[in-house]
């Protein structure tokens, strides 16, 4: 028998699986994942500046990891449906009693001490929730929070976690708000042309393809080089 490394074949797969991934175009309206996000990558979006990724084929990985289980753990009929308010529009994951949002991590679950710290930090996902239930019009939600290798305790064991949140209607209003101003503040940068000064996240940087567009303010901002950046943010709590 023999056997090689067929890195043609990987070529192959990994040109499919990007193109079938989701466009880094603006085609006319707001979606709500694109307003919970770092701001700048918003921006750079909305005007289409081009996607230029670090390491592509690593980011197509990520994105396909996340994707495959995402599919999987979809396990209620009422799945993606929807959903559209004051011009902007999202999708859920699934729905039975409540909205689910679906995340895959290889953070250890060892980082929630108790449920509530969830919310922060999972911050971007658990603001998506609060979008789909303002736009559903419910108050209670589920981030259901698929921990690839559980709590790294030896042996390796993933483990699958629910929290449902429960929130004010006002807490909803409120954040719908945010959401509003957040969009007109970037239409309005957008025609004056200034990029946001806010970022998001900070781990959001690292695989971002719009870096190219920020490396000097992250410089400045940060006040280190772009290549010691990334180290400090890969070397934190990276929750991809
Ligand atoms: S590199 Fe960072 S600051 Fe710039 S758009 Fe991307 S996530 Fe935002």
């Amino acid at each position: 028998m023999k056997v090689h490394e067929n890195e043609s074949a990987v070529e192959e797969v990994i040109g499919l699986l990007r193109r079938r991934g989701g466009s880094h175009k603006y085609r006319g309206n707001w979606r709500v994942t694109r307003l919970v996000c770092c701001p700048r990558s918003a921006y750079w979006w909305r005007i289409n500046t081009p996607w230029f990724p670090d390491d592509p084929v690593s980011l197509e990985l990520t994105f396909t990891r996340g994707k495959a289980h995402h599919g999987i753990l979809e396990v209620y009929p009422d799945k993606e449906k929807k959903l559209k308010l004051d011009d902007i529009t999202g999708h859920y994951d699934m729905k039975k009693d409540r909205v689910v949002e679906i995340f895959t991590t290889t953070l250890g679950l060892n980082r929630i001490k108790n449920p509530i710290d969830a919310a922060t930090v999972f911050r971007i996902k658990t603001n998506q929730l609060k979008c789909y239930l303002k736009m559903e019009g419910g108050t209670e939600g589920d981030l259901m929070i698929f921990y690839l290798f559980g709590d790294y305790s030896r042996p390796i064991k993933p483990q699958l976690k629910v929290y449902t949140m429960e929130f004010e209607k006002n807490e909803l209003n409120t954040h719908w708000k945010g959401i509003l101003n957040r969009r007109e503040d970037l239409e309005w940068r957008v025609s004056a042309k200034e990029p946001p000064e806010e970022v998001g996240e900070p781990y959001e940087c690292i695989n971002c393809g719009y870096k190219y567009k920020c490396i000097k303010w992250l410089q400045e901002r940060y006040d280190m080089t772009i290549v010691e950046l990334m180290e400090e943010l890969r070397n934190g709590d990276v929750i991809l």
